[in-house]
């Protein structure tokens, strides 16, 4: 028989849910209570109440069409459920939505506008990044929604998603400006440096942050 020994420092121990017992009434409904929250975008949540009610929940407005708030001015139990369920993660936060990641092709929490791209895939300027193709380092300079093949380059009739080094990516990829601040003129400002469009594939993501 072995032990487990407690040589690392162990992690405190805690309940996973609130003694509800100490909660006030509201609270503690928010937790126990059998609710259903579907999320409608924009913020609005439909709460399938225990009672039978469907209600709707405006959470950056703090707002619920339940008599408890919308009459009493309350933080009703609904509202509160669906911060919980925010917390928790089983429903996205407002301004994103559940979806497939356009990237990794993993299931999670998408920008409701916009590429669908995970936080994980997603850039944003300041982000180094490794192009797959040279190896070199670049710094995202301006990440776009725009596809790779409607991207004309300039001073060229070819789209990025034409032109020849990029033709093992993604046509509908969004394209993303990026700089060379690791070669040249280091004196000069990002802003001041040419941008090159990439596919956002091409990209790797490095972690660390220029600016
Ligand atoms: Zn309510
Ligand atoms: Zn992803």
């Amino acid at each position: 028989m072995t032990h487990l020994e407690h040589t690392a420092a162990s992690s405190e121990k805690r309940p996973l849910a609130p003694d509800v017992g100490r909660l006030d009434d509201r609270s503690a409904r928010a937790w126990t209570e059998a609710m259903a929250v579907t999320p409608l975008g924009s913020g609005r949540y439909a709460v399938d109440a225990q009672s039978g009610n469907r209600y709707v929940v405006d959470l950056p407005a703090h707002r619920c069409t339940c008599p408890d708030a919308s009459i009493r001015g309350e933080r009703c139990k609904h509202l509160r459920r669906v911060a919980i369920e925010i917390t928790r993660r089983e429903v996205p936060p407002p301004g994103k939505r559940e979806g497939q990641c356009a990237a990794c092709g993993h299931d999670r929490f998408l920008p409701e506008t916009g590429p669908a791209l995970c936080d994980d895939c997603r850039f944003d300027p300041g982000d180094v990044a490794r192009d797959r193709e040279t190896g070199d380092l670049v710094v995202v300079a301006r990440p776009t929604d725009e596809r790779a093949d409607e991207w004309v380059i300039e001073g060229t009739d070819r789209t990025v998603a034409s032109y020849d080094t990029n033709e093992g990516y993604p046509p509908d990829d969004p394209v993303i400006e990026v700089v060379y601040p690791f070669s040249g003129n280091r004196q000069q400002a990002l802003s001041e440096l040419k941008r090159y469009a990439f596919p956002h594939s091409r990209l790797d993501r490095q972690d660390q942050q220029l600016l």
